[in-house]
């Protein structure tokens, strides 16, 4: 089934506040309220094309927001002095494009869940015109000029419409060309005006969060939402030694360093990785490196320790965390970590995938004293701090 989305963004009624821009273009977490909105279509597997109507006075705006060049997303179309004037000339512009059906959806429902247009879409192969939508929870009180209450309206029958709206193509083209021709522009959404045209419409319940953005409440609400879960600060600490052995280089940060000695150790015996790892598992309260990468187990035999680290990083992307900063300390006599240094915390930042700015490596001696004074072995500190939903 060839399907377009047709994204609606051209009002102009509702603005939140006297100044700045129209809702749709409010910042949402990284992106717009458009942006969002049109992303969820533009990512969907069974949308073909998404065409967004714009106001002519946003198409700066627009431009700002979704110049992303996407084989997906066609040219704006300019709106009209209607919603409904909009979608026709939406419509228009799809047509001669050989589409089986048409997605109608509010730039300012940024939440959409792509399973409501799985629905939508599976509820059209039965019926031309299907539309998501949600059950009335609060009780319904009509009232009178004075607001007092004339009487409790029975909910059962009762659903919000929202959109996504789907429609067979060529019904509902025909619906709106028939509409505008009959001088109707009253319908406030699509649905409504299919309903007139005769086609039977369906309702297609919504799982989850489908907000519309009208107030400044909603923005608010909207914003916290894309804020994401509340997240709360781990910290964890690791600690890690080896040996000195004979050799030309160790191991440091996942660079070779040239040395006077090697390092002893199972794997390539980089200590400041290892003790990175432990920090950050110990963040997250789950093990450490000997449990996750025992030295029993042969397949670690000279394993590159960029792997080991390669781990926490995986477990707390799974947990839907993020890694705040790292910091290590170096302590030896030699080598000298100075000249290093720079490169150092460039590998680690590409190791965890976080910004340099969030990576220390800095070194010290212990002034003689003790086996790191004496030039047994190398000993490595980490610290990590990593964000979870609390
Ligand atoms: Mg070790």
């Amino acid at each position: 089934m060839k399907t377009a989305a047709l994204i609606m963004a051209a009002g102009r009624g509702s603005r939140v506040a006297d100044a700045g821009p129209s809702k749709q273009y409010l910042p949402l977490g990284a992106r717009t309220v458009l942006g969002r909105a049109a992303q969820v279509f533009i990512q969907h597997p069974r949308i073909d094309s998404v065409q967004v109507v714009i106001h002519p006075d946003d198409v700066a705006l627009y431009r700002a927001i979704l110049d992303v060049p996407s084989p997906r997303l066609a040219a704006p179309v300019m709106g009209g002095t209607s919603r409904q004037q909009s979608v026709l000339r939406g419509l228009e512009a799809l047509a001669g494009q050989g589409l089986d059906a048409v997605l109608v959806h509010d730039a300012a429902r940024p939440f959409t869940p792509p399973g409501a247009i799985d629905a939508v879409l599976d509820a059209l192969a039965t019926g031309p015109a299907a539309i998501a939508a949600q059950p009335v929870t609060d009780t319904l009180k009509r009232v009178d000029g004075a607001l007092r209450v004339i009487a409790t309206v029975a909910r059962d029958e009762l659903w919000r419409a929202q959109t996504p709206q789907g429609f067979r193509f060529a019904p509902l083209l025909d619906a709106h060309r028939r509409a505008a021709a009959a001088g109707r522009s009253d319908f406030t959404d699509d649905a409504a005006l299919a309903e007139w045209a005769g086609m039977a419409v369906a309702i297609v319940p919504v799982q989850g969060v489908n907000m519309k953005i009208t107030t400044a409440d909603d923005v608010a609400v909207a914003q916290a939402l894309a804020a994401g879960p509340a997240m709360e600060s781990r910290t964890g600490t690791g600690f890690d030694v080896h040996r000195f052995m004979p050799g030309d280089h160790v191991w440091l940060c996942g660079l070779r360093i040239p040395h006077t000695h090697g390092l002893e150790g199972h794997s390539d015996a980089d200590v400041a990785l290892h003790a990175l790892t432990d920090a950050l598992l110990g963040a997250i309260g789950d093990g450490d490196i000997g449990q996750h990468f025992p030295p029993s187990d042969p397949q670690w035999r000279g394993a590159p320790s960029h792997l080991f680290a390669a781990d926490p990083v995986a477990r707390i992307a799974a947990r839907g965390g993020r890694i705040v900063n790292v910091d290590l300390t170096l302590l030896c006599e030699a080598p000298r970590i100075g000249p290093h240094r720079d490169a150092m915390r460039a590998r680690v930042a590409e190791i965890l995938g976080i910004a340099l700015g969030r990576v220390g490596v800095k070194a010290t001696t212990t002034e003689g004293l003790g086996f790191t004074g004496r030039r047994e072995g190398l000993a490595a500190m980490a610290v990590a701090t990593v964000l979870l939903p609390a």
